[in-house]
């Protein structure tokens, strides 16, 4: 049985083929600038084909679609012999409102239920539906699958999730925190709990996704019971370019400086904000540490005169966010058992696991700073001799989630 997994963006489309009964990657790529000019990555994995790197036109999410299927299919590029091989597509859904609890067979219902949530995520679900309806024209014998970003979120109380505004936002409007990025808080907080001795039960996690959009979930008994993403994933840590969670003003405060209207206003918080508007140059972690003078592949402190003050800052005002949301995070799970860091940055930046973790002294976490100076290509433990807590960097895979949960609806 083959899966593939499809993460449809506004100008963009990734996707992975995965064998199921190995659960390998047999071919993954990128189709980029969709509507624009159009440029198509594919890689095939493990069968001596060769890569396919190239501007392609692709003026719709059908046509990269059609151009996919036509390399996962071609001669010299392919994986699978026809279209047929192709039993299943799981669609990256970034919001399943308060009807998807749980990943979903697409039908007609759930294509109305996903426009709902337009309201919900105007930014992510319209270019979901553009890669779900092109996989139906194009496939219009295989299921499709919409796999939420929102469902692993599902299991918070009451008391996590509603805003303290009037309570009709709620019941009239769905205005209510959801959280993102559950598919990879799942995937990393279940690793964890297998390291923990496999038993959910009475466990007390808090992973910690740190991307290019971060977020921390509190993880009880392997349920989540809280995440700092709200109704749309601004609201937490301060992340790339987006502000996290400030001061609600600003958007009236900001919008009378600039003389803008709500929505450019807006796109301050969301695009201009976050590390890159307190540094100003790049919202790359890797520019702003090389900047700060870190060395990025292990997260040593260069002797640096000319180091950035702004690029310190950031990471400053960044660790220490992160660290203020895990501080409270133990007071909702009421201890802590395991911190879990994965994701761009969790993986991949020694300096800013241990900048977070050493704000965490306080309360028992130790790492082992020779164990923390690598990237977590694979799990990786760095927990440090007496910590109360242990800690892992473990490289999330959010596909995986995705074809797993494809394959158990769709058999
Ligand atoms: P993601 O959204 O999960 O792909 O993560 C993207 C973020 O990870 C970007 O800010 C990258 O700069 C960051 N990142 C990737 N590799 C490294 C690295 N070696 N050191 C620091 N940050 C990194």
């Amino acid at each position: 049985m083959n899966v593939l997994v499809i993460n449809a963006g506004s100008s963009s489309l990734k996707y992975q083929l995965f064998d199921m009964k190995t659960e390998k990657i047999l071919a993954k790529g990128n189709c980029d600038r969709i509507g624009l000019d159009g440029h198509l990555k594919h890689t095939p994995v493990g069968n001596g084909k060769s890569v396919f790197d190239s501007d392609i036109h692709l003026p719709t999410h059908a046509e990269a679609i059609s151009a996919v299927i036509e390399k996962l299919t071609s001669d010299d590029y392919g994986v699978i012999g026809s279209l047929s091989e192709i039993n299943a597509v799981g669609h990256r859904t970034v919001h399943g409102g308060r009807k998807f609890f749980a990943s979903a067979l697409i039908d007609e219902d759930v294509i109305a239920v996903l426009e709902d949530c337009i309201r919900l995520a105007p930014l992510h679900i319209p270019a979901n539906l553009m890669g779900i309806n092109a996989c139906r024209e194009s496939m219009p014998a295989v299921p499709q699958v919409a796999v939420f970003d929102t469902s692993f979120h599902h299991t918070i109380p009451e008391e996590a999730y509603i805003y303290p505004i009037p309570y009709k936002y709620y019941e009239e409007n769905d205005i209510r925190r959801y959280g993102f990025h559950g598919t990879s808080h799942r995937y990393v907080s279940a690793l964890a709990i297998e390291r923990l001795g496999g038993k959910a039960e009475g466990t007390k996690i808090i992973t910690c996704h740190l991307g290019n959009g971060s977020s921390l979930a509190a993880i009880k008994d392997g349920k989540s019971i809280d995440t700092t993403m709200g109704v749309t994933p601004l609201e937490g840590v301060p992340m790339g370019t987006r502000c996290g969670s400030v001061d609600p003003s600003l958007v009236d405060i900001i919008a009378a400086i600039e003389g803008t209207a709500i929505k450019e206003t807006m796109d301050v918080l969301n695009k201009k904000s976050g590390v890159l508007g307190i540094y100003g140059k790049s919202s790359d972690f890797r520019d702003i540490e090389t900047a700060a003078g870190i060395d990025i592949s292990d997260g040593s402190t260069k002797e640096k005169t000319d180091a950035d003050h702004r690029a310190k800052l950031a990471l400053d005002v960044f660790s220490y966010q992160v660290a203020k949301f895990i501080g409270s995070y133990i007071v909702t799970l009421g201890g802590l058992d395991a911190l879990v860091f994965t994701a761009g940055i969790g993986e991949n930046s020694p300096y800013i696991r241990k900048a977070i973790c050493d704000r965490l002294s306080g309360i028992g976490v130790v790492i082992n700073d020779e164990a923390n100076a690598v990237r977590a290509v694979d799990f990786l433990d760095i927990t440090g001799n007496g910590s109360k807590v242990k800690v892992f960097a473990i490289p999330t895979n959010e596909e995986l989630v995705i074809a797993r949960d494809t394959m158990e609806i769709i058999t």
